[in-house]
């Protein structure tokens, strides 16, 4: 039987530049060239192939059907080059992507509000405390200022202003340093409409690492808002995502440390960029079949 899904996820990480240092941060790829976002021909290229992974994977499929594509910017820190963004944002309207986008939340002013307001059907910040020390601890802050939740609350609420009805996200890494903390008055007051919560996963630094009774501590804790709460550990993370590196290349999490990666998709077909990194397109597929 035929289902289906309205939409495919395909997750591009712009840029590998960030104003913030998390301990934990994954996203570093190997690379000797620039980031792909400052050249248009080649973001052109990307998406021309990105869309191809859409009709590949219906081809594959006689189960799921994915009817629309949503183009999911990740850092780094996606709101660094805003030129690069609008370049982003006007060729993704070509393919008729929906874009949403991922965001320390530590750069809102009112150019990008408005940009994000217009333009992305969902936006989401990644919040691990309310906490200034610990905040520090994780890395999150930069020479000029620490991660803070009430500008963030300011900004969202600015966006729904001006787009009631956009999508709001809120990530958090559950590690060493928050899983005792308690976020419920911070969740209450911006209204998500999904908070997905990460065990840290250690792909470079295994500092922060948490067990999984600590880690369901967390979750515990914040029950009351279970019927938003998507929380993922470990295995849920991986192998389960189409993710795409700041060079234009998949990329997947090894078994070791690091990451296994394709040629870039500005040079040769998705379908052989996916065959390169041993995507199971079946089992991606099956995945989406569950969760319809
Ligand atoms: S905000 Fe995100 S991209 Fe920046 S250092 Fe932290 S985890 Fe890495």
């Amino acid at each position: 039987m035929l289902n289906t899904v309205k939409e495919l996820v395909v997750n591009w990480h712009i840029t590998e530049a960030c104003n913030y240092k998390c301990d934990y941060c994954f996203a570093k790829w190997n690379r000797n060239d620039k980031d792909i976002i400052h050249s248009e021909w080649k973001i052109d290229a990307l998406l021309r192939q990105i869309e191809n992974i859409r009709h590949l994977l219906n081809q594959k499929s006689s189960t799921v059907l994915f009817e629309t594509l949503r183009l999911n910017l990740v850092g780094g820190e996606t709101f660094l080059y805003e030129k690069q963004l609008k370049t982003i944002i006007n060729l993704s309207k070509k393919y008729g992507f929906k874009l949403s986008a991922i965001t320390n939340g530590s750069l809102f002013n009112s150019n990008n509000i408005e940009l994000i307001a217009q333009n992305f059907s969902s936006i989401g910040v990644s919040v691990d405390s309310l906490n200034e020390q610990t905040n520090l601890s994780i890395g999150r802050a930069s020479k000029r200022n620490i991660f803070n939740p009430s500008n963030v609350l300011t900004a969202i609420s600015q966006i729904k202003n001006i787009n009631p009805n956009i999508e709001i996200k809120i990530n958090t890494v559950v590690s060493k340093l928050n899983f005792s903390e308690d976020l419920s008055t911070f969740i209450k007051q911006i209204e998500p409409t999904k908070w997905k919560i990460f065990k840290l996963l250690p792909i470079y630094s295994s500092k922060l690492e948490i067990l999984d009774e600590e880690f369901s501590k967390f979750i515990i804790q914040h029950s009351n808002f279970k019927c938003i709460i998507s929380a993922e550990n470990n295995d849920d993370m991986t192998e389960s995502y189409l993710m795409i590196d700041p060079l234009g290349r998949f990329f997947q999490n090894g078994l070791d440390q690091g990451y296994h990666y394709s040629s870039p998709l500005h040079e040769i077909s998705a379908e052989k960029a996916l065959q390169q990194i041993n995507f199971d397109c079946q089992k991606f597929i099956t995945r989406y079949s569950r969760i319809i």
